[in-house]
């Protein structure tokens, strides 16, 4: 899946730190009222991916939840009492690659520690291959409301590039098969594809389009290190795409997706009304969260703590009710505010300056006074009352822009 870009991005910043006690797991504050879940298992290993999974070892998916289990245990010693929840993302992986009894398992698990709130948004992760009506009946059951489909493109060539194991027509078909039973549905989709065409993607923008969906993604292909994709791109088996190229496939999605009526909310999402992704805001406005599973991240009392990416030693660890927290940071106020200015530059409508310096009693031109005036100066950030935000030149190099006010 590609949805959970937060839960991505995090990754990029790695710390030396042992591995952590229940102590320093403890939250000095409980304010999080979001919770994300990961869920590890694929059915294939795409080629360009390099999230924490596993494919082909379903034989793991037992002690999967028995680790679940006690790292959702050993949370709830420190918290006391199930947490009320404004958002629940499950995500992966892919979720939906668990039989119908294992989702009704871990979704038992996640309810007896985390209450969604009336109106709370339950996001989980799927694939077109796979997800069948007892699947969706299991997920409308437990209250799942938002479904994030990973289409990724509706060309079965550029799909079979990826190695994805479903056809653009599979992936018309659950769509509209899904949206009977889940009708807030989000599509993710990839552009940059080594010999994907505009006329590609622009079919596939049209596509999407043209189905009931409420949100999209779209996200240029990266060869992200120590993945096939990356060695075969090194050995010459794989081009990248020109970038002049993908700057014009990104532009194309602007324009096609807000034309037909989706407001781009963030550097990669589109949404209509009311339907903008509230788990990702949470990260994007840099509010706390709780994380479970390989991989995850949390960020708690200004803590942010990343579980270890391997499934196995995730899995171990958690057997032995051990800690798999690898790495650990607690950001200074000063941190704090300069993340919080690198995620909200990534939506659209920007940082909200008063707020900010409200917030974490640092002035912006302090912090980052010549980064700002450069960047205004050259075209790629602008100013409008009390907002800073990318303009569309900014947005084609948002996170060069971006990395310049960590
Ligand atoms: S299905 Fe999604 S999460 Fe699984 S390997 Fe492919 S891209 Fe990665």
């Amino acid at each position: 899946m590609t949805s959970r870009s937060d839960q991505r991005t995090r990754r990029e910043r790695q710390y030396e730190c042992p591995v952590a006690t229940d102590e320093q797991m403890k939250p000095t504050t409980a304010t999080a009222r979001a919770v994300y879940i990961h869920v590890p298992f694929c059915l294939h290993h795409c080629g360009y991916c390099d999230f924490a999974l596993v494919a082909n070892r379903d034989h793991l998916i037992p002690q999967y939840l028995q680790a679940l289990e006690n790292e959702l245990q050993a949370h709830r010693r420190i918290v006391g009492e199930a947490v009320e929840v404004d958002t629940i993302f499950v995500g992966g992986g892919t979720p939906t690659h668990l039989s119908p009894d294992t989702l009704r398992t871990l979704f038992g698990l996640i309810q007896q520690h985390f209450h969604p709130t009336k109106n709370a948004e339950i996001s989980v992760e799927a694939n077109p291959d796979g997800l069948d009506t007892e699947r969706l009946d299991v997920l409308q059951g437990y209250g799942v409301n938002r479904l994030s489909l990973g289409v990724q493109s509706f060309d079965d060539a550029v799909l079979k590039t990826l190695e994805r194991t479903h056809t653009g027509a599979q992936a018309i078909e659950t769509v509209r098969r899904c949206q009977q039973w889940i009708p807030n549905l989000s599509l993710d989709l990839i552009f940059g594809v080594p010999g994907q065409t505009t006329v590609s993607w622009q079919r596939t923008l049209e596509i999407a389009t043209s189905l009931p969906v409420k949100h999209i993604s779209t996200y240029g292909l990266t060869f992200e290190k120590d993945t096939p994709f990356f060695r075969r791109e090194q050995h010459g088996q794989l081009k990248r795409t020109p970038d002049e190229l993908e700057r014009q496939m990104y532009l194309d999605a602007i324009r096609h997706l807000t034309d037909a009526g989706l407001r781009h909310y963030e550097v990669s999402n589109f949404a209509r009304p009311d339907f903008e992704c509230r788990h990702n805001m949470v990260y994007w406005n840099a509010d706390e969260y709780f994380a479970f599973g390989p991989g995850a991240a949390s960020y708690l009392g200004g803590i942010r703590r990343t579980n270890v990416r391997s499934v196995v030693r995730w899995l171990n660890a958690w057997q032995q009710h051990e800690s798999a927290v690898e790495d650990a940071e607690d950001l200074s106020n000063e941190e704090k505010a300069r993340e919080a200015i690198m995620l909200a530059l990534r939506m659209r409508k920007g940082l909200d300056v008063t707020a900010f310096e409200q917030r974490f009693g640092l002035r912006l031109v302090d912090l980052a006074g010549a980064a700002l005036q450069q960047h205004l100066d050259d075209g790629f950030l602008t100013q409008q009352a009390d907002y800073v935000s990318l303009t569309t030149e900014g947005l084609l190099i948002a996170d060069t822009i971006i990395s310049d006010f960590l």
